[in-house]
């Protein structure tokens, strides 16, 4: 089944204070290092950029982003060719997904689900808010979260977003369009680097990694 991956990296980084998809993390980028997790399991990586910038991206192939991730993202799938069979997307705001997590989406939808996302178990308390007031306390034990990649049958993903929906990410818009999406097991490590102190951990989680080594 051919494996075609789209990394978004066309968000503005606003919560960031700039492009946090260029920043130094250890010996490369942020976006580098997304796209070489991605590339690794992939036959053909798209990433989808602010439109107008030249990053340096080697063999990806390269397009202009649009003004919401949703957007985004269709842009990438706009280059993704009719004959890709899964379709992964990828944050590029996730440097540190490894390998294993990319394998175990991929499998779950070879295995004939509609997508697959990696979540995690949730530790705290959740309560929903309304005006500063809790007014519900949810069941824990139903709840995950959620990261990317998130992969897809290419097809279910395109009549998905055929009418422009959004979303904060695609499983929401597969499953709003009927999709069945199984979840898998996510990692710690593959958070998404939104504020400056992200970054730094993930500095520190990379250099810890490359002293074990
Ligand atoms: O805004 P959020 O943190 O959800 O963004 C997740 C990913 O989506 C980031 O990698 C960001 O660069 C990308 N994005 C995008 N185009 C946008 C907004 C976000 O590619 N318009």
């Amino acid at each position: 089944m051919a494996v075609w991956t789209i990394v978004v990296a066309a968000g503005s980084g606003e919560r960031f204070g700039g492009s946090k998809q260029l920043m130094p993390l250890g010996a490369t980028r942020v976006i580098d290092l997304a796209l070489a997790a991605a590339r690794s399991v992939s036959d053909r990586v798209v990433v989808v950029v602010p439109p107008g910038v030249d990053w340096g991206l080697g063999a990806a192939i390269v397009v202009a982003g649009g003004a919401t991730r949703s957007a985004s993202v269709r842009a990438g799938l706009a280059a993704v060719p009719d004959d890709a069979e899964v379709v992964l997307v990828h944050d590029a705001a996730r440097p540190l997904a490894a390998v294993d997590v990319f394998e175990r989406v991929i499998d779950a939808v070879r295995s004939g689900a509609d997508g697959a996302v990696p979540a995690l178990p949730i530790a705290d308390t959740v309560k929903q808010v309304r005006d500063g007031v809790v007014v519900a306390t949810l069941p824990r034990d139903d709840l995950v979260t959620v990261q990317t990649p998130q992969a897809f049958r290419a097809a279910v993903l395109r009549a998905a977003h055929a009418a422009a929906p959004e979303g904060t990410d695609d499983a929401a818009v597969v499953e709003a369009a009927g999709g069945t999406v199984v979840v898998v097991t996510g990692a710690a490590d593959n958070f998404k680097i939104t504020t400056p102190a992200d970054l730094q951990r993930a500095v520190a989680l990379l250099a810890t990694r490359g002293a074990a080594r």
